[in-house]
C-alpha cells in the first residue's frame, strides 16, 4: 500500500505541533505524579520523526509506521517511547500482513500489543485509557468529532483513577485527582489527528 506523501506529512507536522504547543502542560502533568519530562520525551521524539519526514513519505505505510514507531523507542525513551513506539511498529506490521487493511481492526491489535508490553489494561491509568475508546469509536466508524470527543474526555476521566503501572503508581491513593500524562498525550495527538483529517482533501 502506496502512502499519500501529502497525507503523511501532514500528519507528522501536525503531531509534532500538537506536542510542541503542549510540551509544558504535559511536563506539569507529569510533575504532579511522575518526574516531570513526558512533554520533553513527546517533544524529543515527535521531533525525530520531523527530522526524517521527507524520507517517511516516500516509504509504503507499513514500511512508514514501523520506522516511526522504531523512531519513538529510541527518541521518546522513558516508559511511554517504547509503548508509542510499539503502537506504531505493531500497525505497520500488520498493514504489511494485510490484503485489505481494515484499520480498525490493525489498531485494535496493535493497541492490544501495547497492553501486552505495559502489562497493563484498561482502568490503570495510561494512555490505554483513551487508545481502548478511541478504537471504540473506530470500529463504531464514528465521525471524526465524536472521536475526538471521546479522546479528550477519556484523558479527563484518568483524574478519578488510581494509576496501577508506571510511575505514577508508587502514589498509590495519591495518584488520584490528577490527568495521567500519557494520557494527556495520547487525546491530543488523536484530536488532532482527527481535526487535521477533517480537512483533509486527497489531491
Ligand atoms: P517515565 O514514566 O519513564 O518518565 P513518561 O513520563 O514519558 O515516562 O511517560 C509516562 C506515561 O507512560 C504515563 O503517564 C502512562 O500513561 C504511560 N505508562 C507508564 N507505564 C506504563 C505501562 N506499564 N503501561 C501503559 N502505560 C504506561
Ligand atoms: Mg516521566
Amino acid at each position: 500500500m502506496q502512502t499519500d506523501r501529502t497525507l503523511i506529512l501532514g500528519l507528522i507536522d501536525t503531531c509534532r505541533a500538537v506536542i510542541a504547543d503542549h510540551a509544558d502542560h504535559l511536563c506539569e502533568l507529569d510533575r504532579a505524579i511522575g518526574d516531570g519530562d513526558h512533554g520533553t520525551n513527546m517533544r524529543r521524539g515527535c521531533d525525530a520523526v520531523y527530522l526524517d519526514r521527507e524520507r517517511l513519505s516516500a516509504m509504503p505505510l507499513a514500511q512508514a509506521l514501523e520506522t516511526i514507531g522504531r523512531t519513538l523507542v529510541m527518541n521518546v525513551g522513558g516508559a511511554a517511547g517504547p509503548l508509542y513506539g510499539t503502537l506504531l511498529i505493531e500497525m505497520g506490521r500488520r498493514v504489511a500482513q494485510a490484503n485489505e487493511p481494515n484499520f480498525a481492526a490493525i489498531v485494535g491489535e496493535a493497541i492490544d500489543a501495547v497492553a501486552r508490553r505495559g502489562r497493563s489494561r484498561k482502568g490503570d491509568k495510561t494512555l490505554l485509557d483513551v487508545l481502548y475508546p478511541v478504537h471504540t469509536e473506530l470500529v463504531r466508524q464514528s465521525a471524526l468529532i465524536r472521536i475526538a470527543r471521546t479522546a479528550k474526555e477519556s484523558a479527563q476521566s484518568t483524574a478519578g483513577m488510581k494509576a496501577m503501572r508506571g510511575r505514577a503508581s508508587f502514589l498509590g491513593d495519591r495518584s488520584i485527582g490528577h490527568v495521567d500524562p500519557g494520557a494527556s498525550s495520547c487525546a491530543l495527538l488523536a484530536s488532532a489527528i482527527c481535526d487535521y483529517l477533517k480537512e483533509y482533501r486527497p489531491a
